[in-house]
């Protein structure tokens, strides 16, 4: 167990798209990808990866003369842009909570579909943010996020 968590805390260190990752939520993700379509596993597990070839990377690798989005025009190609900022993908994107949520309140490797380890505190996001730090407005994307409800207190109360 110790050598998979200094496998991972490697990995965050050396892939951005990982960074903050101190431990890979095993079962959440077996149980995420559990639920979806082949195809739909596919998507998750190229994302994870971090092989997405954005037009940043294939200028990177000097195979494009431009990193601008070839979907939108815009300048930042990431990986990130691909998957949450981008305005044509989002106006195609069903309409969930998680296309609610904004994308600076989640850390890097979980919006590539990678899941860490869940938090202890019941007063945070799953992932450790407090609601001060939260720039999503919609309350029930915050609540899927693991904030408590605003206008209820957990029956526990932090000591
Ligand atoms: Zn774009």
């Amino acid at each position: 167990m110790l050598a998979k968590k200094k496998r991972v805390k490697k990995t965050a260190e050396e892939r951005e798209g990982y960074e903050g990752l101190k431990e890979v939520d095993c079962l959440g993700l077996q149980a995420a990808i559990a639920k979806r379509s082949p195809e739909e596993v596919n998507i998750i597990r190229y994302s994870a990866s971090l092989a997405t070839g954005t037009s940043e990377k294939l200028h990177e690798l000097g195979l494009t003369e431009s990193n601008v989005c070839l979907l939108c025009g815009q300048k930042e190609s990431s990986t990130t842009h691909m998957q949450w900022q981008c305005e044509v993908v989002k106006a195609k994107r069903k309409k969930t909570y998680i296309t609610q949520i904004d994308p600076r309140d989640m850390p890097v490797h979980l919006l590539h579909g990678m899941p860490g380890s869940l938090e202890k505190d019941i007063h945070t996001t799953y992932w450790g943010k407090n609601r001060a730090e939260i720039h999503t407005e919609d309350e029930y994307a915050r609540v899927r996020m693991g904030l408590p409800q605003n206008n209820r207190q957990w029956v526990f109360k932090k000591p």
